[in-house]
């Protein structure tokens, strides 16, 4: 069987470094080429600058490094994306379609390319968003992944590129911060919870999104790659669910550990984003088609980012 190597492109990312060193652990060292816009702060492995919107630049990494699997992590998000709709589109746009075409062209054999909670708008239903409905995104971060996504589809239907993507809700981690999405919150509450600081909160207490936590996030990906071919059949992205909590809710989970820690509710520009995506999620297609499971709720997520962010402050 032909030895697979992976390029992971955004690798510098929140998903992207705690992707990483899994996909080293399960792929080798040697066989997981990571590429970003910057260095990392530490380069574990191979590691190759790279601007995703340049195809040249791509196809030259794939080949010389015989890349057989791409992740696609790169991506302005949707609080960010709103500062320049335009740029944000045509990042967005450009790279996902550069590795569509490096793919077809070079005989990738399957490629990730995520899409998020962002691609639904104000007519999917708010409660238990089934995975086929109404895609009106708020956002040009949305727009850009409904786009995406149906592109995905195109060239699995077209030239019957293996093709897989993951619907991922707000993504809560203790390895890096998060790259300016509407759910930033859930990640920056911990940092300053730990440092015994009181928060400002970019979202009223009350607001519901769909969560997950990075552990959960990352099988979810590792469980979609290694899934048998016959064994998808969304191949424009999945719905994922984790978990939905509301930034009050979060508070008083933060407070069972740290009674004296506080919150102050400031709502801004990503309160009107928060309010047009879902506030559930149903992800049985994925239960069904690759026996998807989630194992964090809010009780053990909290537990386990205290106890990490604890260790890394101190
Ligand atoms: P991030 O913003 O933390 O990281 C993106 C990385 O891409 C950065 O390191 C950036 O330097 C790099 N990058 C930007 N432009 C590039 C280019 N032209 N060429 C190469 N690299 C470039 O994003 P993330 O949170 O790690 O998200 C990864 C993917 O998951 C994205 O597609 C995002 O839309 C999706 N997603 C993330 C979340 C979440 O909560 N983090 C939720 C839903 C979907």
């Amino acid at each position: 069987m032909q030895r697979e190597t992976l390029l992971v492109i955004g690798a510098n990312g929140q998903i992207g470094t705690a992707l990483l060193p899994r996909l080293q652990a399960q792929f080798g060292m040697q066989h997981v080429v990571a590429a970003d816009l910057r260095k990392p702060q530490t380069e574990t492995g191979i590691f190759e600058l790279l601007d995703a919107t340049k195809p040249d630049a791509l196809v030259d990494i794939v080949r010389r490094y015989r890349v057989t699997q791409i992740y696609h992590l790169a991506a302005i998000l949707s609080a960010k994306g709103e500062s320049d709709p335009i740029w944000a589109w045509n990042l967005n746009m450009q790279t996902s379609l550069n590795v569509l075409e490096v793919a077809r062209l070079h005989g990738i054999r399957k490629v990730f390319v995520p899409s998020s909670i962002a691609a639904f708008g104000e007519h999917a239903p708010k409660d238990g968003t089934p995975q086929s409905t109404l895609l009106d995104p708020a956002t040009v971060y949305g727009i850009s992944k409904v786009a995406t996504e149906n592109w995905l589809l195109y060239y699995h239907k077209r030239y019957g590129l293996d093709v897989r993507s993951l619907r991922y809700p707000g993504v809560i981690s203790y390895q890096s911060m998060p790259g300016g999405g509407t759910t930033d919150y859930a990640v920056a509450i911990f940092h300053e919870a730990v440092r015994e600081q009181p928060y400002t909160c970019f979202l009223a207490p009350d607001t519901l999104l769909p969560m997950i936590y990075m552990d959960d996030a990352l099988r979810a990906t590792l469980e979609l790659m290694d899934a048998p071919e016959d064994r998808i059949s969304v191949r424009t992205s999945y719905n994922l669910a984790g978990m939905s909590f509301t930034p009050a809710e979060l508070t008083a989970a933060i407070q069972r550990h740290f009674p004296a820690f506080t919150v102050r509710y400031e709502p801004d520009f990503r309160q009107v984003i928060a309010d047009s995506w879902p506030r559930s999620i149903d992800d049985s297609v994925a239960r069904h088609d690759w026996g998807w499971q989630p194992a964090f709720d809010l009780t053990s997520m909290t537990q386990e980012m205290i106890t990490r962010l604890t260790a890394f402050h101190n």
